[in-house]
């Protein structure tokens, strides 16, 4: 089945983490541009057919974390619920979130205290962001980094600029 007649089917009926005009390029949950993957809403091992009713779009870490359930609303549920409208960002959250599942506090907490200006911060973590990720490798088969790996990064991001600053970590 082809992207644009899914993207026509669902663009009256329904609305996605992108704009309708976007769809056949871009992630129906996490908005990315990837490769997109027409996957059954109902699996076909529970009968789902090839219908254009039975697809979405989605890229292969959206893919391997949706529902495979027999009832057709689930998948829609859990796509309203997860998905998110600013482009380029949902993994990143992702990642944050995974920092504080690792190490038990919010990433950066400990700034908020300093007398570091919100600005410079944002500047310096851009900076340093380069360098660490050059210590990651996306992982085989994957178009971009998971989540954990997102959470490493930031916790090498947050070192360092608690060494420049003189603060302590928990
Ligand atoms: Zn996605």
């Amino acid at each position: 089945m082809d992207a644009k007649h899914v993207v026509e089917h669902w663009a009256p009926l329904e609305q996605v983490a992108v704009d309708w005009s976007e769809a056949h390029e871009r992630c129906w949950r996490c908005g990315y541009r990837a490769p997109l993957q027409t996957c059954h809403i109902v699996p076909e091992s529970l009968g789902g057919t090839d219908v254009v009713s039975n697809l979405v779009l989605l890229c292969g870490r959206c893919r391997r974390e949706a529902p495979t359930h027999a009832d057709p609303r689930y998948l829609w549920r859990w796509l309203r619920a997860t998905s998110v409208s600013t482009h380029d960002t949902y993994w990143t959250i992702r990642g944050w979130a995974e920092f504080e599942v690792i190490f038990g506090r919010k990433p950066l907490e400990c700034f908020k205290e300093a007398a570091v200006d919100h600005g410079t911060l944002n500047a310096e973590c851009r900076e340093l962001a380069a360098d660490e990720f050059a210590k990651t490798v996306v992982q085989f088969g994957e178009a971009k980094l998971n989540p954990s790996t997102i959470a490493c990064v930031i916790a090498e991001i947050e070192k360092k600029l608690a060494d420049r600053h003189g603060i302590e970590l928990p």
